[in-house]
């Protein structure tokens, strides 16, 4: 059976699907083209056979974990060869191709920018097939996720908009925020450049950076997951982390299903990644694995010395611990996020925005509406909810000033001026 766009996770995610959801682990000593390929092809026979997953003759975007196009020794990026393998398998059954990925936060999300990122992770030659395209379109849309727990509309990348399927290939790595940066954590990538630091801004404990990660996961719902352990990150990941030797490639439908693999595999605790830990509160996992199958070549025993975590890991509840770094981050996005306002001359008291801000940060005062700045968490569902044209958004002195300089540098558009940006 051929499924539809994401079918076949959204039965992973939800468990409606027969049976435990497949993972394939298949051993995979280096990156030598041909054996990464007959590795990939092994895996995802035993996960169910590309017909699982994949139309013929579909168009897929290849969501590889591009980050900053660093040298694929420095085990930063998804390896070339694993991408290349996986747009071969697409190739061979007719699919059209666009391999498309937003780097960091502090990347400049342009064309040129972009370009330089491909050549520099080895993605360049992929080029080479007429049926391969680099995605060079930075543009991007809205994508509405009403069902969302805590996030309902994602600034997504404009590739991902005219694909039937999304195929994830992700690097393994340990990361110092999230701990485990494997499939799940990778489709943050999908929203574009300035957008991440935004969303960090706007979930900025584990805990909320989690929810808001499935509920990505769960609005784009990748076809299929492929990751890259043949040279995992350990320590300070995702960037200024270590690369180490494990010689896997792992295929699954399920992000949270293989990033419970990957934990076992980097001899990591579930319960300390934030984003699992969610999913499991959601029902969507289960804290003893029982819900997933392990196909393929027999997992280690342990990983012998364990894999090394970054330094901004507590140890204790998987609390990653805010560095300087991301406390940098998060102020950032926190100035040059936009804030809601209330123009009190349109405000009508009808009281809508207060009954949908999650975090009750609106109050009825004198019949109009009033934002509490300290409490709001610039979800914008007030602006969303407020029909009267009473709900401004706009940035601060300082916000303003950044902006401007961004728009003079190129970083930033004036299109960036809309709800949610
Ligand atoms: S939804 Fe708009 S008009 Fe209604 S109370 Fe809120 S700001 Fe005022
Ligand atoms: S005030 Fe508006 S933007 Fe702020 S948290 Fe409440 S609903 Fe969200």
């Amino acid at each position: 059976m051929v499924l539809q766009t994401g079918d076949g996770i959204r039965a992973a995610f939800s468990k409606k699907r027969d049976g435990p959801v497949p993972v394939a682990i298949v051993k995979c000593q280096d990156y030598e083209p041909d054996q990464v390929y007959d590795a990939l092809r092994r895996a995802v026979s035993l996960a169910g056979g590309p017909d699982s997953y994949v139309a013929f003759g579909s168009h897929v975007l290849v969501k590889p974990n591009l980050l900053q196009g660093l040298p694929p020794e420095r085990a930063v990026c998804t390896h070339p060869a694993v991408v290349a393998a996986v747009i071969r398998l697409l190739r061979e059954r007719g699919c059209e191709v666009t391999l498309a990925d937003s780097p960091g936060g502090g990347i400049r999300y342009t064309p040129a920018s972009l370009a330089r990122q491909y050549e520099r992770a080895g993605y360049g030659s992929l080029a080479g097939d007429p049926g391969c395209t680099l995605n060079l379109d930075t543009g991007s849309d809205t994508a509405k996720y009403p069902e969302g727990k805590v996030c309902r509309e994602f600034p997504l990348i404009r590739p991902y908009f005219s694909s039937d399927h999304v195929v994830v290939v992700s690097k393994a790595k340990t990361h110092v925020l999230t701990l485990l940066s494997g499939a799940t954590k990778n489709l943050f990538g999908l929203v574009p450049g300035l957008e991440k630091p935004l969303l960090h801004s706007r979930f900025p404990s584990g805990e909320r950076f989690g929810e808001m990660l499935i509920d990505l996961n769960l609005l784009v719902r990748p076809s299929l997951q492929v990751a890259d352990a043949i040279v995992i990150m350990e320590g300070d990941g995702p960037t200024s982390g270590t690369p180490r030797h494990l010689g896997f490639l792992l295929v699954s439908p399920s992000p949270l299903a293989l990033d419970m693999v990957l934990c076992r595999l980097m001899s990591l605790d579930p319960m300390d990644v934030a984003y699992l830990r969610c999913a499991m509160e959601r029902g969507l996992l289960s804290p003893d694995g029982s819900d997933i199958e392990i196909i393929g070549d027999p997992l280690p025993p342990c990983t012998a010395p364990p894999v090394k975590k970054p330094r901004t890991c507590s140890g204790v509840g998987g609390g990653m611990q805010v560095t300087p770094l991301f406390r940098a981050v998060h102020a950032f996005g926190k100035v040059y996020a936009m804030r809601p306002s209330v123009d009190p001359d349109r405000c009508t008291g009808c009281g809508k925005c207060t009954a949908i801000c999650p975090v009750h940060a609106i109050t009825l005062t004198g019949g109009r509406a009033r934002i509490s700045p300290r409490h709001c968490i610039r979800c914008y569902c007030c602006h969303e909810m407020c029909t009267d044209g009473a709900l401004l958004l706009g940035r601060g002195v300082a916000g303003s000033l950044i902006h401007r300089l961004f728009l003079a540098c190129g970083f930033a558009r004036d299109e960036d001026e809309r709800p949610g940006a």
